[in-house]
């Protein structure tokens, strides 16, 4: 039987001062695996601005097992990884960080749930060392995410995981604008497994998910993933109608009954108004977030443009 490969997936965006420590790291904890497995480092730089292609280069020139996608500009870390599974070739690809966040002992832990016969392995945050404002955060996120999705998305996992090559394949056909690939991971289904693990923080450089992007992901999770919005639309609609049914009771009651009293007022029309029509703007939002994924879709765009690749066959 051939030899299997494990194909490495690897976004960088501007990570001259870790990329260099990175490799070598990674290429000293995965020797053990020589020998057993043939390996690909398939880096996807994301229109990076520093010196990271350089260094991938030189990386490259003296090192045959590294692959490079270049994107002809920044697409963001969910599509870098998205081009990465559509080019891998190994029989197990592992999507990881470049930053030394993800630790490349625990790739190994992966790979041996793998050979156990699990197709999705994931790496769950055990803990993590990222400052309060990101834990609370992402905390608040992963919490909120479970609450709204319409299937469970494991809860702690970031894109660090391993898919075997049927997974793979799969992730392929998901060809959706606005990703959340730890979505499309759990909805995929097959074997899947969790493996903890510690989270380092990030060696050198700063991250790249502000609380901006942050949020910009967490829209993307509640509403590619979850109909929930909707439907609490239609409820709290209901619950407002309910309201006003009283109201009218409220109202009809005190013109026959205490005439006098009659005439509330204009205060509580003037606030109920704005609150309805403030209501009302909201739902329109959540409607436009539908909406305008619907308008992304039509489109049919390419998800990303690469303008230059060494040694990766390009069919896309
Ligand atoms: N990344 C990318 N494109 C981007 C932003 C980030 O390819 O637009 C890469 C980055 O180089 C890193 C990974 O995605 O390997 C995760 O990014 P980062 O470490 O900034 O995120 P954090 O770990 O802070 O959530
Ligand atoms: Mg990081």
């Amino acid at each position: 039987m051939a030899q299997k490969t494990i194909s490495f997936v690897l976004p960088v965006y501007n990570e001259e001062k870790v990329l260099k420590e990175f490799y070598g790291v990674l290429s000293s904890t995965t020797k053990p695996l020589d020998g057993r497995y043939g390996l690909e480092f398939l880096f996807i730089n994301d229109g990076s601005r520093d010196g990271t292609i350089q260094i991938l280069k030189q990386l490259a020139a003296k090192d045959q097992r590294i692959k490079i996608i270049e994107f002809a500009r920044n697409f963001g870390h969910q599509l870098a990884i998205t081009a990465g599974i559509d080019h891998a070739k190994g029989d197990a690809v592992i999507v990881m960080d470049t930053d030394l966040q993800d630790p490349p002992k625990t790739a190994l832990d992966l790979i041996r749930e793998w050979e156990q016969g699990n197709e999705v392995v994931y790496a769950v945050r055990a803990t993590r060392k990222d400052g309060f404002w990101k834990r609370l955060t992402a905390g608040m996120f992963y919490k909120i995410m479970a609450k709204l999705s319409d299937y469970p998305i494991p809860e702690n996992a970031g894109d660090f995981r391993l898919f075997d090559r049927r997974a793979a394949d799969v992730m392929k056909r998901y060809r959706e604008v606005h990703r959340y690939m730890r979505g499309i991971s759990a909805h995929i289904g097959f074997k899947q497994k969790a493996v903890p693990f510690d989270r380092d923080s990030r060696r050198a450089g700063e991250t790249h998910y502000p609380f901006r992007k942050m949020l910009g992901l967490s829209m993307d999770a509640v509403f590619s993933f979850s109909t929930a919005p909707l439907r609490f639309m239609t409820k709290f609609g209901l619950f407002v109608a309910g309201v006003s049914v009283l109201g009218i009771i409220y109202a009809v009651v005190v013109r026959i009954f205490f005439p006098v009293a009659a005439v509330p007022g204009w205060s509580f029309i003037v606030v109920a108004i704005l609150f309805v029509g403030g209501i009302q703007f909201i739902m329109l939002g959540i409607l436009g977030e539908y909406i305008g994924r619907i308008f992304a879709e039509s489109k049919g765009r390419p998800l990303y443009i690469i303008s230059s690749t060494h040694g990766v066959e390009q069919d896309r």
